[in-house]
């Protein structure tokens, strides 16, 4: 290589790519893992037997079904999407994003969400060549409406993005906000409903009754995180669009039948997820009486709280040292000054945080 390669990369590489930071995994490597919004429990021992024999039977000679269409039937079925929707799938939800940002993208047309918000909705739209536009929320986390529709008569947003519940906020906004959004906003609007075991709360029945909504789900946080498996669901006359630019074979094999069987097996995951649910409260209530901190409703499965003023470094490298990874939220917006992002962990794990935490607020 000459010296020249630096210039050469210089030149070439768009440069709001060169100005990106690459998004950042923590380093787990032994410690107990509540950064991520995993499911904590994995798979009985009986169903893991009937899943490798599955995968036994699977020819990775062979490409997959390209559209999946067995899955994204089982899909449909299975999490209730309306009749008369159609149904596309990603390589998680990101890919999601990507395909709707490549098809919505070009001179003028910007990405609009509220902060704190998903990282990934700036991210890809800068990926895309997207301007993105970021509109604060209050100090409870509520839509701001009337900055909101400030923002979207400024800038005229190709498409919205509202997570439902938000993350790394966990509530859930107010849904007369959120329908009004829909109705105000000029393009597109994604309810990404991510957090959707966690909650009972749901736009999925409202589709087609909005010209400009669709609803995106992933199945990371039930308990598939591995399987890298995003769906959208909405009018066909959006999904068809987005399809077009999806890559042929976005779903692996081993996903496709992992992520089928699974579904045949759900009640599994339901009763994990209603467990992580019980847990939520439970972790919620306990975190609650530690001197200080203040713990916001969540409908997801991670809960968000704010440490007294200056300490959430302190204490985030406390619980690391004890042997608990979370998420140090300090710093990234205004709004979660001294915030820490906890995910619901299994009972021990939550109750090693709060011990954690009881020794640090001391
Ligand atoms: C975790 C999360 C996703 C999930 O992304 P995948 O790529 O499907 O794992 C999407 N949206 C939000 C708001 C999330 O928090």
């Amino acid at each position: 290589m000459s010296d020249e390669i630096d210039s050469l990369v210089a030149h070439w590489v768009r440069p709001e790519i060169r100005r990106l930071t690459p998004y950042q995994v923590q380093d787990a490597s032994g410690l107990v893992k509540l950064d991520a919004m995993e499911n904590p429990y994995t798979w009985p021992e009986a169903l893991r037997d009937e899943w490798a024999d599955l995968l036994r039977q699977t020819d990775v000679n062979r490409y997959p079904d390209p559209a999946a269409r067995s899955l994204t039937e089982r899909l449909a079925e299975c999490m209730d999407v309306p009749e008369g929707m159609q149904v596309i799938l990603g390589n998680g939800s990101d890919e999601i994003i990507q395909m709707i940002g490549m098809s919505l993208s070009g001179p003028g047309r910007c990405v609009l969400s509220v902060e704190p918000g998903f990282v990934m909705y700036r991210m890809i739209s800068t990926f895309c060549g997207m301007p993105y536009v970021g509109v604060p929320l209050g100090e409870d986390f509520s839509l701001d409406m009337a900055a909101i529709r400030q923002a979207m008569d400024e800038h005229q947003p190709a498409v919205v993005y509202l997570a439902y519940p938000n993350n790394p906020t966990g509530n859930l906004f107010d849904e007369d906000a959120v329908c009004e959004v829909i109705e105000a906003a000029p393009g597109l609007v994604v309810v990404d409903e991510a957090y959707a075991p966690f909650t009972d709360a749901s736009f999925l029945p409202r589709l087609g009754a909005f010209d400009n909504l669709v609803v995106m789900r992933t199945v990371s946080k039930m308990g598939l995180a591995g399987l890298r498996l995003g769906f959208l669901a909405g009018p066909p006359a959006w999904l068809a669009e987005f399809d077009k630019v999806r890559l042929p074979y976005n779903i692996n094999v081993l996903t496709q039948v992992s992520a089928e069987f699974a579904l045949r097996h759900k009640a599994v995951f339901d009763e994990q997820t209603a467990r992580i649910r019980e847990e939520r409260g439970r972790l919620a209530t306990a975190l609650a009486a530690l001197p200080g901190v203040t713990v916001f409703p969540s409908q997801a499965n991670f809960l968000l709280l704010r440490t007294p003023p200056g300490r959430a470094g302190a204490w985030f490298e406390g619980l690391k040292a004890r042997g608990v990874l979370v998420k140090n939220m300090d710093g990234g917006h205004p709004l979660l000054a001294d915030c820490l992002r906890i995910t619901v962990g299994r009972p021990e794990e939550n109750d090693a945080v709060v011990e954690g935490l009881r020794e640090l607020a001391d």
